[in-house]
């Protein structure tokens, strides 16, 4: 059960793998330890760091309690010179240790006066090292201040579901603009901004493909994209991206929809409605009453957002362009993130 995870943001104590599988036999002889204090998104932050003679080191998160993180690392020898102990700088980490596991194991420890148990505490990579040096990767562990003024959307779940994809591109724009590309691009963007506020974030699709498989009927696929959500317990919110057309090419402005199955589905609406009107600039066409089979069928409050009209030559050019659709992004993040806030407050 190897996973590639470049970095891992938020870890609530459960095992993760990381690195990769190709090295598994390979020894890596971890030979230096260093640290320095360092500023990360403008949190104060201290950067660890273990270099060793060879690349992809496979390492698990074994624990993160109160005041310890606990690393597992894969087939390694310490090396005689490496300090079973070290105080790195700042005071962020009070002490690392590394003891052998095992035949061909070892555990890292970090200990820390503060929690770990904070959101994005932590942050765990390989990078690197230099190609003409000895140490030819380092395991990089970055240890974070908690953040001064937390979003509101920190430790929340969120499903992003950008509209059609693959087969189905959607709406296809006055001059070639799809409606699938544009809800792909700015719920990545959003799915980056809410990852930096600390929540969680499940995507339907993240490339462009069809969510069940390739030329899937519609109602499959919205089915698929129900599926997800519902896949996720966790999940808190859904929200649905996506662009109009019209075949009148006068027809013009940003609607949100909702079906309410809950108590929250018209609130989380006329949120996204309030920031995206505030944002884009574009005619409120409103929050909308919808059958939508993605707002009915979902467990958890959720909203449709079509961004504008394609069809219209003025706001397919603002629809592609990078500019205008981070600022929908922003929109987008700051209605989940008032969302939360009211939540918090109930
Ligand atoms: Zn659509």
């Amino acid at each position: 059960m190897l996973l590639t995870l470049a970095v891992l943001f938020v870890c609530s104590c459960t095992l993760f793998m990381s690195g990769t599988g190709e090295a598994k036999g390979k020894i890596h002889r971890l030979m230096s330890i260093e640290s320095h204090a360092l500023e990360i998104d403008g949190r104060d932050a201290v950067r660890i760091q273990i270099g060793m003679n060879r690349r992809d080191l496979s390492y698990a998160i074994m624990a993160n309690e109160q005041s310890e993180l606990r690393i597992a690392l894969e087939d390694v020898k310490l090396d005689k010179k490496l300090p079973s102990e070290y105080v790195p700088q700042g005071t962020l980490a009070d002490k690392v240790t590394i003891m052998p596991e095992g035949k061909d194991d070892a555990i890292l420890t970090i200990e820390a006066k503060d929690s770990f148990l904070h959101k994005d505490a932590f942050r765990i990579r390989t990078m690197p090292g230099d190609p003409h040096d000895k140490v030819k990767e380092y395991l990089v562990v970055d240890i974070l201040a908690p953040a001064a003024h937390p979003s509101p959307a920190q430790g929340h779940s969120i499903v992003i579901d950008p509209g059609h994809g693959g087969s189905d591109s959607g709406a296809v724009g006055y001059s070639g603009l799809r409606e699938k590309d544009v809800a792909l691009a700015v719920s990545k963007r959003l799915k980056e901004l809410l990852y930096e506020a600390g929540a969680a974030v499940i995507m339907t699709r993240t490339e462009d493909a069809d969510v069940s498989h390739a030329g899937s009927s519609p109602s499959r696929e919205l089915g698929a994209r129900v599926d997800v959500s519902r896949e996720h317990p966790e999940a808190e919110i859904f929200l649905s991206v996506h662009c109009n057309s019209f075949t009148n090419p006068d027809a013009h402005g940003m609607e949100t929809y909702y079906y309410p199955k809950t108590d929250a589905d018209e609130h989380l609406a006329t949120l996204l409605n309030e920031e995206l009107a505030e944002a884009g600039g574009l005619y409120n066409r409103g929050v909308k009453y919808a059958r939508f089979y993605v707002l009915r069928q979902t467990n958890i409050p959720a909203s449709l957002v079509e961004l504008g009209f394609l069809s219209n030559p003025d706001e397919e050019a603002l629809l592609a362009d990078t500019n205008y659709q981070e600022k929908l992004a922003q929109a987008l993040l700051r209605a989940i993130e008032r969302y939360f806030d009211e939540e918090g407050e109930k």
